[in-house]
């Protein structure tokens, strides 16, 4: 049997990463998973290993823009993911902040930001949303008023991750107007900025270790070279959106093949009416409906990957990615904590917290529901089915 890392065209260099990167998994992330998600705890240090193997670095500067580089992002979120999804988020988060510095970000800002980024030494978060824009984004109150060459920022973000522990926020605002229909710009903020607090750190029921809290700026002097983009500000940061959905969607995958490493094993060793339940043939139902699940997702982060790769991506395919890998996601971990029965709903194993974690997937970069609704209507504008 061909394994799908050679049918998917990926390399030997790449390949034997890989498998580098899974022991790496298994020997630091895994054991490290529960403790973060129990403790809810900020983990530096793991993502400065994560950094001595490059994984931050992947997408800096032109790399950004190179195929091989996306594909293989894409595939270590996937990878990570599986094992802890709230380190693959921290690391999505790296990746997203390289990209929009390689698109948007002025010389002395990349100088100042890229490498400590790239070695864990510094982080990033994204405010874009606020209290009343989540998915109605034209609606957010955060203004910049033009001051000589600078700019002075007012308003609030909400649902930041790592903004407690970020040393800037890329924030999208509107320019010089509250109106619906007012320009945008996205500035890069930093933590220092007079005028820029935080709020205290929210409680999730997922992605736990990533400190979220809300940002305030008041008066806050943005200098030029720390504007991303003064025009044009929605549509980069939707451009920026479509990135996070592959990641989303990586991670989506992740946490299925997660599902499936846990109820194999569990299914393998739990013996009801003297037989282990992998005999039972809904058991078996269960875990081949992930796998169906499995290899569709992981085709359709690939092909997010390679439309993304293009310079000009589907945003439409990178939706359904992101819809079909959560929504499975949701799927299996339900599904897994069935085959766990009472155990399932325990904290003895890791099921609930993939659980918890696919929930909170499906929801930000775009909801499935909102989604789902505009991937319709681009199928009902086509008219060549
Ligand atoms: C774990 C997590 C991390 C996040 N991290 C960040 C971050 O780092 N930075 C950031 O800026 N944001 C972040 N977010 C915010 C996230 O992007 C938003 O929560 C998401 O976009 C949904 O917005 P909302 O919560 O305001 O929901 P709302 O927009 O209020 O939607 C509520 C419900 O109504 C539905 N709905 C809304 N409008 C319509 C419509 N027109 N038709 C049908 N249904 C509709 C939605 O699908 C949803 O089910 C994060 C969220 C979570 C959960």
């Amino acid at each position: 049997m061909t394994a799908t890392r050679e049918l998917t065209g990926v390399d030997e260099e790449t390949s034997s990463f890989l498998d580098t990167l899974n022991a790496f998994c298994r020997e630091r992330i895994a054991p490290r998973a529960e403790d973060i998600d129990r403790e809810d705890k900020w983990f530096p240090d793991l993502l400065g290993e994560c950094a001595a193997l490059g994984l931050q670095g992947l997408l800096v500067e032109e790399n950004a823009f190179r195929r091989d580089r996306i594909f293989l992002a894409e595939a270590v979120t996937r990878l990570i993911g599986s094992y802890s999804p709230s380190v693959g988020l921290a690391l999505c988060a790296a990746h997203i902040q390289s990209v929009m510095l390689a698109s948007y970000g002025r010389p002395a800002v990349k100088e100042k930001w890229l490498g400590p980024v790239v070695a864990a030494e510094a982080f990033g978060s994204m405010g874009i949303s606020e209290p009343d824009a989540g998915t109605d984004l034209r609606n957010i109150r955060t203004v910049a008023r033009r001051d000589g060459k600078s700019w002075v920022l007012n308003g609030g973000k909400t649902w930041t991750t790592l903004s407690p522990v970020s040393d800037f926020t890329v924030v999208l605002a509107k320019l010089d107007s509250r109106d619906r229909s007012a320009e945008m710009g996205v500035f890069l903020v930093e933590r220092d900025m007079p005028g820029v607090t935080y709020g205290a750190n929210e409680s999730l029921i997922g992605y736990h270790g990533l400190p979220m809290a809300n940002v305030y700026l008041e008066d806050v002097q943005v200098p030029a070279d720390n504007v991303m983009t003064a025009e044009g500000g929605f549509k980069n940061v939707l451009q920026g959106l479509n990135f996070a959905r592959i990641g989303a969607a990586s991670l989506g995958a992740g946490i299925l093949h997660g599902c499936l490493r846990l109820s194999t094993a569990y299914a393998r060793s739990r013996v009801t009416y003297g037989t282990p339940i992998a005999n039972h043939q809904l058991v078996q139902l269960r875990i081949g409906e992930m796998m169906n699940n499995l290899a569709a997702a992981e085709a359709l982060c690939q092909t997010a990957a390679a439309s993304y790769a293009t310079g000009d991506p589907d945003p439409h395919l990178l939706a359904s990615a992101k819809v079909f890998c959560t929504d499975a996601a949701m799927a299996a971990a339900t599904a897994c904590v069935t085959i766990f029965g009472g155990m399932g709903v325990t904290e003895q194993y890791a099921i609930e917290r993939y659980l918890r974690d696919a929930k909170c997937t499906q929801i930000f970069d775009g909801t499935s529901d909102i989604l789902t609704l505009q991937v319709g209507r681009a199928g009902l504008a086509r008219e060549d089915w």
